[in-house]
């Protein structure tokens, strides 16, 4: 068997003959005459590193023989190479891999929750318990006894073991196909033992520490997101800025924050009503002022006002405001970068302000919508000629 990262997962660079070029979906792939990089598979993704001056773009295997297919992006023309793989990435993995091994177990003694999925990404971590709940305390119990294993700094082996006598080792999982030849298991001392064609770090110190992020019920199983060694680390960084942050920005201690945050909450929610309430007694304010300067028009009074920087949702409270008395039009606008209209009528009287507002909008390409009692819009118009417009609306309601 070629594959030597299965006997040596610590190797990062060495020497090769290339056996064999081909091409993989139009990329260019060689077969190594043996090598360290580990390809997709069990849960683990690829190594990357190099190949002589290529880069690895991906490592599979070959479903028809199992070779190892280096993926590559240009053609390398020696026969003899070096090649190197991208190490941080590869320990990365190594920690986390290995990592999820202790955790399972840990799992499987604390609780008797078995592990039925696994997922390891660049991105995310996680591994799926056979149980549709698993309570804070018995995640954290499983958590504090993986660590104890990581802090005792047990072996990690990995034996092959004649398939025939599979049964003679008591295992976690069986594997779904071989490919060493043998069934390869990983033995953590005297605490877990499984068939595995993954890479491990050699002794659980490696793995640094094991943490649980977060749990979410999927059905009839709880997810778990975690993270080991290094990633453990970089959560750990990323959450301490954020709390140091918050904290100086509250002026409070770590544990006062939810407190803190909720008493904001409260004096937003205040701040808001009493910001409600003080828009209300100004647009009556304004309303009454509005309403002293209306102009007689037949049967109704006229109120006609253009406004500048106002809001649509402001404009048509100003205008629903005026229409609670009696006999009143009002025909208010406000003007930005476009122009928004509200009209408004008392409900006592017999005009369409919908019609009215779209027959103002229309030669400048606006549009509104509304009712007949209460219509709103908004055109791309100057104040002027909005003015304008309002004005000839004005001459045309007195004159019916
Ligand atoms: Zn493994």
């Amino acid at each position: 068997m070629n594959r030597l990262y299965y006997d040596d997962a610590y190797t990062r660079s060495f020497e090769a003959d290339i056996i064999e070029r081909t091409e993989v979906e139009g990329k260019l792939a060689l077969v190594l005459s043996h090598t360290y990089f580990y390809p997709t598979g069990g849960g683990q993704p690829n190594d990357t590193g190099r190949i002589h001056s290529a880069q690895i773009l991906d490592v599979l295997t070959r479903e028809s023989d199992k070779a190892v297919l280096h993926i590559i992006d240009r053609p390398v023309d020696e026969n003899h190479v070096h090649a190197s793989i991208a190490w941080s990435r590869r320990f990365d993995h190594m920690q986390q891999h290995t990592g999820q091994h202790v955790l399972t177990q840990a799992f499987v003694q604390t609780a008797g929750f078995n592990t039925v999925g696994f997922h390891l990404s660049d991105a995310s971590l996680t591994l799926d318990l056979d149980t549709p709940s698993a309570s804070a305390e018995s995640i954290s119990t499983a958590e504090m006894l993986a660590n104890q294993i990581i802090w005792e700094d047990r072996p990690v082996k990995a034996h092959i073991v004649d398939p025939d006598h599979a049964e003679d080792v008591r295992m976690r999982k069986m594997p779904e196909h071989l490919l060493t030849g043998g069934l390869r298991v990983i033995e953590i001392e005297n605490f877990d033992s499984t068939a595995c064609g993954g890479t491990h770090v050699k002794r659980t110190g490696e793995i640094g520490i094991i943490k649980v992020l977060r749990s979410e019920k999927r059905g009839s199983k709880m997810r778990l997101e975690f993270a080991c060694g290094g990633r453990a680390l970089r959560d750990y960084t990323a959450k301490n800025m954020l709390a140091n942050q918050l904290t100086t920005e509250l002026t409070v201690g770590l544990d006062e924050v939810p407190l803190a945050v909720a008493r904001l909450q409260e004096q937003i929610k205040a701040s808001q009503h009493a910001l409600k309430n003080t828009q209300e007694a100004l647009l009556r304010f304004e309303g009454d002022s509005l309403l002293r300067s209306a102009q007689k028009c037949g049967s109704f009074n006229l109120i006609c006002a253009t406004f500048e920087g106002r809001d649509a949702a402001n404009l048509r409270l100003l205008a629903s405001q005026l229409a609670r008395h009696p006999q009143i039009v009002a025909l208010l606008a406000s003007a930005d970068e476009r122009v928004n209209l509200a009209f408004a009528r008392s409900t006592d009287l017999d005009l369409d302000m919908a019609a009215l507002l779209n027959q103002t909008l229309a030669p400048f390409g606006g549009r509104g919508g509304g009712q007949p009692v209460l219509a709103q819009g908004s055109a791309p118009a100057t104040k002027d000629q909005i003015e304008a417009a309002l004005q000839t609306l004005s001459i045309s309601l007195c004159s019916r």
